[in-house]
């Protein structure tokens, strides 16, 4: 480990005194060799994790539009910003930190990681990732592409470390920051371990996203977005929709049309192109998953559609009559399970929705888009979107509140999330 921080310390030395142009150059070139092997990289995903090979492609894909972004837009986001005082002159400089530390996850095995190593890098910082244990290939193919692509040695590495050594690389002082990707238990541990040495840390945690539907809501628009919501990446998302309030006057006909729709869904072998539902990552997960339902229906949640799991596949899966109390309802559920609930009125809603130690995002239907607007800052949420599911976007900011985590990742915010904001003052 000594080793691999010293290449890392040494790499920064050279990588922060290079020109940010000369450090996009190099993404640019990334993101050639990025699409080059796209269908190789997909397979892998595909391979590891079971996503299905069109949404792996997909994956893969967004990391270029990632880089482009930043390589379009870093330059002016970390321009120097002058501030006019009384003083003579005073701007503000964006120098990188060092060496971070990148905790990742399984489920967007590729995205994740770019999401935090580009921004991070083209900043002048150098990154080593400690990437989820169940995507070893994926970890170390994205470090083959970086030397691949010309960068030099120490800019990206890959880390193959168990979760109970993260603690002593967090300690190391060479380490200046740490961003995570995962689990509550896991965001907790490692924000404490940064707290202790006084590191910045950025965590990117669960999410159980309401995703509501008002009487006048387009209902085909709204069903065919709640299904991709929760259903994509086969529910293993941390911004999918997994709690769907529906106003009362329409509740049936949206279960209706949502049954209908998901039991359409092409499930099976993940490398086929026509798959949309391939098993879950491991068989634990929906060992789990098949738990959490269980003990709804055991509270009273009644399954309308699905249920049954075989090995790591999980059917896509409907459940009504759930209530607050239910685990599908109060925990993260990471796989293709929708809790249906109605709802009276949009204050109703709001509360149902608030009613989530979870805060990434919430998608609204609804045709009233004014008296909507009105009712934005009540939602306790990273993100609110309006007639369309939540997504990621290179452009907007992304992240979440509560216990899904604080910090942005993307856009703006997510480039300076790990740089030393610098004020100079000349008098
Ligand atoms: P996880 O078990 O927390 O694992 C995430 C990463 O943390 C892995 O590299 C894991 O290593 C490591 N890790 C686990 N326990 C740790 C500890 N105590 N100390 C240090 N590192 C530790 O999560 P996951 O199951 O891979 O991913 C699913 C979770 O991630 C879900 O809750 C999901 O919502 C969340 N997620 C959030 C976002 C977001 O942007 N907000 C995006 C995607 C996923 P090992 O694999 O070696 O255990």
């Amino acid at each position: 480990m000594q080793t691999k921080i010293n290449t890392a310390q040494e790499a920064f030395i050279y990588w922060k005194a290079i020109s940010i142009e000369e450090r996009i150059a190099m993404v640019e070139e990334l993101k050639k060799v990025l699409h080059q092997n796209r269908e190789q990289y997909a397979a892998m995903i595909t391979k590891e994790m079971g996503k299905p090979i069109t949404q792996s492609l997909a994956e893969v894909d967004k990391c270029g539009v990632l880089c482009e972004y930043y390589c379009q837009n870093a330059a002016t986001l970390l321009q120097t910003k002058h501030i006019q005082t009384e003083g003579h002159e005073n701007f503000v400089t964006y120098e990188p930190l060092g060496v971070l530390l990148g905790v990742m996850p399984w489920n967007f095995p590729f995205w994740q990681v770019f999401r935090f190593a580009i921004p991070s890098i083209i900043a002048g910082n150098v990154v080593m990732v400690k990437h989820a244990s169940n995507v070893p290939e994926s970890a170390e193919s994205i470090e083959a592409l970086f030397i691949e692509s010309g960068f030099p040695i120490g800019i990206y590495q890959n880390l193959h470390l168990s979760s109970d050594k993260v603690a002593d690389v967090i300690a190391h002082p060479e380490i200046k920051g740490v961003s995570l990707t995962g689990s509550e238990a896991a965001g907790s541990s490692v924000a404490a371990q940064a707290g202790k040495h006084l590191k910045k840390s950025l965590l990117e945690l669960g999410g159980s996203n309401a995703f509501i539907v008002c009487e006048d809501a387009d209902l085909d628009k709204a069903v065919a977005s709640a299904v991709n919501a929760r259903m994509q990446n086969t529910g293993q998302s941390c911004i999918a929709a997994k709690r769907f309030l529906i106003q009362q006057n329409i509740f049936d006909d949206f279960t209706e049309k949502y049954k209908e729709s998901i039991s359409q869904l092409v499930c099976g072998d993940p490398m086929l192109p026509e798959t949309q539902i391939g098993p879950l990552a491991r068989v634990d997960l929906a060992i789990e998953l098949e738990k959490q339902v269980e003990q709804s229906v055991a509270m009273g949640a009644k399954i309308v559609l699905g249920g049954k799991r075989k090995d790591a596949f999980y059917e896509p899966t409907l459940l009504t009559n759930v209530t607050t109390e239910m685990p599908v309802f109060k925990e993260e559920t990471f796989g293709p399970v929708a809790a249906l609930i109605p709802f009276k009125d949009l204050t109703e809603a709001i509360e149902i929705s608030n009613q989530s130690e979870f805060g990434l995002g919430v998608s609204i239907f609804t045709e009233d888009i004014d008296t909507l607007r009105s009712h934005i800052s009540k939602f306790e949420e990273g993100a609110v979107f309006i007639n369309t599911m939540v997504k990621s976007d290179p452009r907007l900011p992304f992240g979440g509140v509560k216990k899904s985590g604080y910090g942005r990742e993307l856009s703006e915010e997510g480039i300076k999330e790990f740089v030393n904001i610098k004020t100079v003052v000349i008098h």
